[in-house]
Parts: C-alpha cells; sequence; structure tokens
C-alpha cells in the first residue's frame, strides 16, 4: 500500500482537499459531510473533517474547524445555518 504522506502529496497535487486536523486527502479519505441547508431543489453540506476526526470530537470541538473553512469561503453568510448543524451534532 502507498504510504499516507504519498497519498496526500497526489491528493494535494490533484487539488483535493483535505481535513483540516489530521490533514489528510480527499483524494483517498472520505469527509464527514455535515448537510446544514435542506431544500426543494437539493441539499448543501461541507465537510472540513474525515469521520475520525468527526467522531473524536464533541460537537462543540467540531466548531473552530467550521469557522476555519468558513473564514475562507466567506461570502453569502451561512455560518448560523452550519454551526446549529455542528452543535445538533450533524
Ligand atoms: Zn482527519
Amino acid at each position: 500500500m502507498v504510504p499516507k504522506g504519498i497519498r496526500n502529496l497526489i491528493g494535494n497535487a490533484k487539488g483535493y482537499g483535505k481535513c483540516l486536523k489530521c490533514g489528510d486527502s480527499w483524494y483517498w479519505k472520505k469527509g464527514h459531510s455535515t448537510v446544514y441547508d435542506v431544500r426543494d431543489d437539493g441539499s448543501t453540506g461541507c465537510f472540513p473533517l474525515c469521520e475520525e476526526c468527526w467522531a473524536g470530537l464533541t460537537p462543540e470541538e467540531r466548531l473552530p474547524y467550521y469557522l476555519r473553512m468558513y473564514s475562507v469561503w466567506g461570502g453569502e453568510d451561512k455560518w448560523s445555518k452550519i454551526k446549529k448543524a455542528v452543535l445538533e451534532g450533524r
């Protein structure tokens, strides 16, 4: 199996995002999708953390990672929706 560090480098080179806690790439690892907006035309989610990191943190501990992700997005104010979803354990 290709070492994790190499898989992460490949993921970075291919432009994949990564977990904001452990740095593992979405190229090979699955992120935990937090759905924060559900509409008739579909739902919107985000995934700053991988399933492993997400599962190891409480909702309050997860929040800073979502805020870091959101601070990069900027634009439209979705933070209140994201914060609510995270604290509800989604
Ligand atoms: Zn992680």
